[in-house]
């Protein structure tokens, strides 16, 4: 009865190399064929693998193929939309790469090419740079930014040449965050420091195109135990970060759930101080970033004036009993219990007045940054914001996947977001697939990553659960803007990241 098991077993063994004798260009052209199957019968399983065969193969008409799909998408389809921006950018070869530049170009007034842009975030290959140089030349402003930003992080020859070239143009000029950007990319490819100046970069390059490219030693913030981010800043990042040290300590402004007149055990209602995690103040402190604080009870009176943000601290907000000989009992509802023992009872409630909210409102028609934690969204956001925000019901666990808006990707504060970290696996790929330019990616060895979309666990805010700390939660969990990304549907197939 061992035969036929046998039997098997070799076939199985054998159909793959028969499989791949099927000449390359045939497959291409019903990966094609099957991609549009794919999108008519709205299966993104069947798109996934079309796109894997299609990408795997290369070329201009593969990518082309892929583009013009992207055009015959509806509306409301944002999974196959954004799984079609991924496919796309994850072609790898020179042609393949060339061709998306100059269709991210002919689209340029577009959101189409700022998504693309934004699809490219992971795709490491060293063709980029050579692909994306039309672009920086003459697209729009913000797309010429996102793509020197995204060259700066190409360690390649071709690279270092689209950098210097932006930096002769710009060098002259007043102000230019292009010619800035350029300059750190520079110096983060090649470990030299020069600064504007492109006639030293032109010089030591002419000298150095053929040797390999070294890159700057790793970061040194000063800052590697602190818990935060600040950790862990990329060389982009720890640009933006620079200098924030040395702002105003009125800068940042706080909003904290404290009440030094009550009584010692009911002065801190906020709720990260009650369930384990940390208040922004403690992050800030960690992180070295300037702040001030300001509680509750003096904040109608506090001026904002001079204040660039305002953070404000998950709190405690729903009314309550701060009778000092009640003891907590019962069932548990929004983190409170009962009363027991007691018949005097003292209310309490440090949600914030309607006065409070009508300054939080005017602080973010003048310009303010506002940064709201958890249950704020109720208490302040939807009260602030009713128009853009409101907190929907409470979620049991479970995953949504987020990804922005149709033509959103280059909004500012997305940056990063849609961006995800490489994981050690893939750099060690992506170095085998830049290594100074000289290197090609080995064949065969091509994978898709569908990550443009991140997950966000929902947990429900059961109580006595911790709140995990912002440290601990790291940027992972940060939601973007909610005016510009949409929550995709809840069907079929999601990203990953
Ligand atoms: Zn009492
Ligand atoms: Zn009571």
């Amino acid at each position: 009865m061992r035969r036929p098991g046998l039997l098997v077993l070799v076939v199985a063994a054998f159909f793959p190399a028969v499989k791949a004798e099927e000449p390359a260009e045939e497959a291409a052209s019903n990966a094609r064929k099957d991609l549009y199957r794919a999108l008519a019968n709205r299966s993104e399983e069947g798109m996934k693998s079309a796109l894997l065969v299609l990408v795997r193969a290369g070329g201009r008409q593969n990518v082309d193929a892929v583009l013009r799909a992207l055009s015959k998408i509806p509306e409301e389809d944002d999974e196959l939309y954004w799984g079609l921006i991924q496919g796309a950018c994850s072609f790898l070869d020179r042609e393949a790469l060339v061709q998306l530049g100059e269709s991210i170009l002919a689209a340029r007034t577009t959101g189409r090419a700022r998504d693309l842009m934004l699809g490219l975030a992971r795709n490491r290959s060293p063709h980029v740079a050579f692909a994306l140089a039309p672009l920086v030349e003459k697209g729009q402003p913000d797309l010429q930014l996102m793509a020197v930003e995204k060259i700066a992080t190409i360690s390649s020859p071709d690279a270092v040449d689209v950098l210097i070239a932006v930096l002769k143009r710009e060098e002259q000029k007043k102000d230019s965050e292009l010619r800035d950007l350029a300059v750190h990319g520079l110096q983060v490819i090649t470990g030299k420091e020069y600064t504007t100046n492109s006639v030293n970069w032109e010089g030591w390059w002419a000298k150095n195109r053929d040797k390999p490219l070294r890159g700057r030693q790793p970061v040194e913030t000063g800052r590697t135990t602190t818990g935060t981010v600040v950790d862990q800043l990329d060389h982009q990042r720890v640009r933006g970060f620079e200098g924030l040290e040395r702002s105003p300590k009125k800068s940042v402004v706080v909003l904290s759930a404290e009440y030094p007149k009550l009584p010692k055990l009911k002065q801190n209602w906020n709720n990260s101080s009650n369930h384990g995690g940390s208040t922004i103040q403690d992050v800030l402190e960690r992180m070295g970033i300037p702040h001030e604080v300001v509680n509750r009870p003096d904040f109608e009176k506090y001026d904002l004036r001079g204040a660039g943000a305002l953070l404000i601290n998950c709190a405690q907000f729903h009314e309550q009993c701060i009778c000092l000989d009640c003891k907590p009992g019962g069932t548990v509802h929004n983190r409170l219990y009962q009363c027991t023992g007691c018949e005097k009872h003292k209310k309490f409630s440090a949600k914030l007045s309607g006065a409070a909210i009508k300054k939080i409102q005017t602080f973010v028609k003048r310009g303010g940054f506002l940064f709201c934690e958890d249950w704020t969204v109720k208490e302040v956001l939807e009260r602030a914001f009713p128009q853009y925000v409101s907190a929907g019901a409470v979620l049991k666990e479970g995953k949504v996947s987020v990804t922005p808006a149709r033509g959103r990707a280059s909004h500012p504060y997305l940056r990063g977001i849609f961006s995800p970290e490489i994981s050690p696996d893939e750099e060690a790929e992506g170095r085998a697939g830049d290594g100074g330019g000289e290197k090609r990616p080995k064949e065969g060895t091509t994978t898709v990553k569908w990550g443009t979309a991140r997950k966000w666990w929902c947990s429900s805010p059961a109580p006595r659960r911790p709140v995990p700390s912002p440290s601990a939660s790291g940027p992972a969990q940060r939601m973007p803007t909610p005016a510009a990304p949409r929550r995709a549907a809840g069907r079929g197939w999601s990203f990953r990241s």
